[in-house]
């Protein structure tokens, strides 16, 4: 089919749905045909730079052969096995094994789901599940941060502080609440890095104090926040924070979605940072975009709430279809191999301060106010005026008008609202790599620059 027909048809039919509307008025869709390493591949042959690991998901690069091949080998041999009932698989068995050996020693038990937004709904359930298990059923308040994101379902959208998943859905349910943003690029106290720890546990504190403790269930956050614009908080606000729950008796849940497998260096942020969550979701790098899937990991503690006196596994409630997919597991099982004895973590390593380096020279840049990054995570942040920190004009429309010109350039990143950028390149990037991406994205900048 012609690209202009296959355009036409996507336009027709396809939901997409937070750029639609932006994305088919200002360029159409683009139409991928495939990938090799940190490059994809239009229909029409053209070679883009991908910046962003699709969704900050394929984060070992595209068309890896081994991966390939143990999913073929898979689906031949046991396509699937319902972990609804008492059925299992090898490849699903032992993938959990590797992430209970890998992730935070607190965490002993996982659920596995299709993504990371059924990860946070069944975190919840988890945490209900829990708390009436152990005499306090009470407990049902839920608190996160301003600028989160954590899924799509109902329950994960009230969670996520960010307006526009909340339209018309007369959300956040009534027990969810925010505290803010730990951002100390526009912080009131000027970045400070233990004046933004402060801020937060003061905030948990006092929200805590107004719900009342013996109310709230839990705190949610991401270690970096990501879709709200990547937040990067100073190192050890984690810990406050995960410390400020304990002592305030309320669970505390790292959403690692964005942030896990090697996102920001080590293999989840938790790790970086030696904090030991009451649970945690991953899903993204957990199969790196091969297939669907995602978990979520819980203490011994936590587990209670489906555990009889015996320590028999009780019925939850709650579970999927594909949950634990042999396919899915099976890959998930070569992507952590690739991080590991493949090296990834180790390049991710090597090349994060260049990654670095080239988010701060852009500092020196007319357009560019904030420069921020953990490991391969990184943002700019554009100012109208960088001694005010003033935004432009939202209806300029900037940074997806800076994406589309990047776009055009061969690179591919990711615009936020607020006029921020948001990167997250594949941990196989070499260093060549880097300056193509740097050298097309200061090219692009001028060019906007040029003529805003
Ligand atoms: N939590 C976080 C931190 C995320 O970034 C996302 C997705 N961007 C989700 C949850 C939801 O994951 P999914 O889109 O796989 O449902």
């Amino acid at each position: 089919m012609p690209t202009s027909a296959l355009i036409e048809s996507d336009r027709k039919h396809l939901i997409h749905p937070v750029a639609s509307l932006r994305a088919h008025e200002a360029r159409g869709v683009t139409i991928l045909e495939s990938g090799r390493g940190a490059w994809l591949r239009d229909i029409d042959g053209n070679e883009l730079l991908d910046a962003f690991s699709g969704l900050w998901c394929v984060n070992t690069g595209y068309g890896h052969e081994s991966i390939v091949r143990v999913a073929t080998e898979q689906m031949s041999r046991l396509p699937y096995a319902t972990g609804y009932f008492h059925f299992g698989c090898e490849p699903a068995i032992r993938l959990a094994e590797q992430l209970i050996d890998k992730a935070p020693k607190s965490l002993r038990h996982v659920y596995f789901t299709l993504g990371g937004s059924d990860a946070v709904d069944a975190a919840i359930r988890y945490i209900t599940n829990y708390y009436n298990a152990t005499g306090r059923p009470q407990k049902k308040q839920f608190i996160a941060l301003e600028r989160g994101y954590h899924g799509s379902s109902s329950v994960g959208a009230g969670l996520t502080a960010l307006p526009v998943f909340h339209q018309n859905f007369d959300l956040p349910l009534p027990h969810q609440h925010y505290i803010p943003s730990p951002y100390p690029y526009r912080s009131e106290s000027g970045g400070d890095p233990q004046a933004v720890i402060a801020e937060s546990v003061a905030a948990l504190r006092a929200k805590v104090a107004e719900l009342g403790a013996e109310r709230v269930a839990a705190f949610f956050c991401e270690p970096i926040q990501g879709s709200g614009g990547v937040i990067v908080p100073p190192k050890g606000w984690l810990k406050a924070m995960r410390d400020a729950c304990r002592e305030l008796g309320i669970l505390f849940v790292a959403d690692e979605v964005i942030t896990g497998f090697g996102r920001t260096g080590p293999l989840f942020a938790c790790e970086g940072e030696g904090v030991e969550p009451d649970l945690m979701t991953v899903a993204k790098g957990l199969t790196a975009g091969y297939a669907p899937m995602g978990a979520v990991l819980m203490s011994d503690e936590v587990y209670q709430g489906i555990a009889d006196g015996a320590g028999t596994r009780a019925a939850v409630g709650h579970g999927q279809t594909y949950s634990a997919h042999p396919v899915s597991a099976a890959i998930g099982l070569e992507v952590m191999r690739l991080y590991h004895e493949g090296g990834l973590l180790a390049n991710a390593a090597a090349q994060a301060p260049r990654f670095e380096a080239g988010l701060r020279e852009l500092l020196a840049h007319p357009l560019v106010g904030d420069a921020r990054s953990r490991g391969l995570l990184g943002a700019l942040e554009l100012v109208a005026d960088k001694a005010t920190k003033r935004r432009f004009d939202p209806a300029l429309n900037l940074s997806e008008k800076i994406a589309s010109t990047a776009y055009r350039n061969g690179l591919i990143f990711r615009a936020f609202n607020d006029n921020i950028l948001g990167f997250a390149p594949a941990l196989c990037y070499t260093g060549e790599e880097f300056g193509v991406l740097f050298e097309r994205l200061k090219k692009t900048l001028d060019t906007v620059l040029d003529a805003p």
